[in-house]
């Protein structure tokens, strides 16, 4: 084993890939039922390139202009090459501001938490398919952390299934950094339970990164959002 190469994309790609079916075996739960959605913030779009080329289709960003620059790049080449069947997944803070182009840009928003980004969102609708929205819920007692606090959540999901053009389909959730995430993400089960009794069709989970998506995944988790573990180190934030 020569330890010191630096492994490939590819490469990094099938050891995950590999590991969430070993962790989704060991939680009993078929591999396919697990979305794995590549986190490609701060890399340039020759990765998205490269990634798509290896057969990834759901891509996620956490900053609207970057998904933006992102997904308009792949839109123009898509008529030579064809990334029609790409998925943009955002997961980042939304601005209401921002709604329109998060709209353009993405086929999911992870982080609607509060009912002003819903409803900007539902505004910007432009006749198109619907919008998958999850509620992303804050695990912290800091709501400077992004997330519905989870007293709020069915009245936030009862606003969301009022807004045609937004299609409500789970919930979303970081696990803090001061607790085990195995712990948070047991909570972030009973959140999903009670969010699909207001919601039944409601059914994704959006949790697990890097450093946690074994824990997450024995949690229920149906999306997951990796990131450094396949892209390798993120390049300095601009
Ligand atoms: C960056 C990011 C991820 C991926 O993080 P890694 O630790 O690199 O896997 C997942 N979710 C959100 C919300 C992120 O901002």
């Amino acid at each position: 084993m020569n330890d010191q190469r630096e492994l490939s994309v590819a490469e990094r790609l099938s050891a995950i890939d590999a590991a969430i079916a070993d962790a989704a075996r060991r939680a009993g739960r078929d591999p396919e039922d697990i979305t794995r959605i590549v986190v490609t913030k701060f890399h340039p779009v020759s990765l998205v390139r490269e990634l798509y080329a290896l057969g990834v289709r759901e891509f996620g960003e956490n900053r609207q202009q970057e998904l933006s620059a992102k997904s308009d790049a792949l839109r123009e080449e898509s008529e030579r090459s064809g990334f029609d069947d790409l998925r943009w997944h955002f997961i980042g803070q939304a601005q209401t501001n921002k709604a329109g182009q998060i709209r353009r840009a993405a086929h999911a928003v992870h982080s609607v938490d509060r009912p002003r980004i819903a409803d900007a969102l539902d505004r910007v609708a432009d006749g198109g398919a619907s919008l998958d929205v999850l509620l992303q819920i804050n695990l912290t007692d800091d709501p400077g952390r992004g997330g519905v606090a989870p007293a709020e959540l069915e009245q936030l999901a009862e606003h969301v299934l009022g807004l045609p053009t937004l299609r409500l389909r789970g919930v979303m959730a970081v696990a803090p950094l001061d607790e085990d995430p195995a712990s948070a993400f047991a909570r972030v089960h009973d959140y999903a339970a009670r969010l699909r009794a207001v919601a039944p069709e409601a059914d994704w989970i959006s949790a697990g990164m890097t450093g946690d998506f074994a824990e997450a995944i024995a949690a229920g988790a149906t999306h997951l959002r990796i990131g450094s573990a396949i892209t390798g180190p993120r390049p300095a934030q601009g």
